[in-house]
């Protein structure tokens, strides 16, 4: 008797104790963590939560790179760095997330990141998927050849008997068969610095992608690898997000804006971009596209 009344009293203690836990971490935790902020936007995420989800990419020098250290550096990363800290997003609650050309609107539709600052192209195809802030930066599709390669002038000279690698979900690939060189043997992989290994082990004759991203493998490689420069198109590379997040567009543009007029754009894109030669050119015009 008394001890099952010892029981039953201590059972009570317990299940009013699991009941106020429960009641004290509900009221404090649900604004914040709950559910609610899975449905947010973009800018209330970034506040309740206080930390972010950003692809980037991991193999492309001076952009998007995951060092040996395991650190990341590039000009992407730093646009990602300033944008998070306009959000309210300290640079150490960041986690960057791989995101290869093909992936990039799957992994902003599916939540699996907040937004993604990868080389990323602003298109009309896209756009009906994902939202872009942008642009904060232009290139211009571009092949690199071996150092030695005398034949290859421009996209005209990818002829049948030549074999051009790019990625898969990228835009330049089919760009130049479309557009260049229909007969040209294409060879896709899911990141250009496969094709890059591919060029230097001749097993194929050229990359095709955004000059600035060749410009950093060339660099990578010196004497061995070269830039054609007869840049054949405007890639307008916007920052990816959920479609139809306008609050979160326009932040992220507001972001854009501010980091062009204090100097940090330029400063980032010299760091990172200044080193493979590149010339480093005027800022874009950024508009919520
Ligand atoms: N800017 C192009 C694109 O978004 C090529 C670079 C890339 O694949 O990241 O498709």
């Amino acid at each position: 008797m008394r001890l099952s009344r010892t029981l039953k009293a201590g059972a009570v203690v317990a299940a009013l104790a699991v009941a106020m836990t429960a009641c004290g971490g509900g009221g404090g935790a649900a604004p914040a963590g709950g559910g609610s902020t899975a449905a947010a936007g973009l800018v209330d995420k970034a506040k309740a939560d206080k930390k972010l989800t950003i692809g980037i990419k991991f193999d492309q020098p001076g952009l998007g790179l995951k060092k040996p250290d395991g650190t990341y550096a590039g000009f992407d990363v730093d646009v990602a760095k300033y944008v998070a800290k306009e959000l309210g997003v300290d640079a150490s609650a960041i986690t960057f997330k791989e995101a290869q050309s093909a992936e990039r609107e799957n992994l902003i539709s599916k939540g699996e990141v907040d937004y993604i600052v990868a080389t990323y192209s602003i298109t009309d195809t896209r756009k009906q998927k994902v939202n872009f802030a942008g642009p904060y930066f232009v290139a211009h599709q571009d092949l690199l050849v071996s150092a030695t390669n005398t034949d290859i002038t421009g996209p005209e000279s990818l002829t049948a008997n030549k074999k051009l690698c790019s990625v898969k979900g990228s835009t330049p690939a089919q760009n130049v068969k479309d557009k260049y060189a229909k007969e040209v043997q294409l060879q896709e992989y899911g990141k250009y610095s496969d094709c890059v290994t591919a060029l230097l082990n001749g097993s194929v004759d050229a990359v095709t992608t955004d000059d600035v991203i060749l410009a950093g493998y060339a660099a990578q490689s010196p004497g061995k690898l070269k830039l054609v420069g007869k840049g054949f198109t405007d890639e307008k590379y916007g920052i990816g997000l959920k479609k139809d997040d306008a609050a979160g567009t326009k932040a992220i543009t507001d972001a854009i804006n501010k980091m062009i007029a204090d100097g940090s754009w330029k400063k980032a894109l010299q760091d990172n971009v200044g080193p493979s030669g590149y010339t480093i050119p005027t800022p874009p015009t950024p508009a919520t596209a």
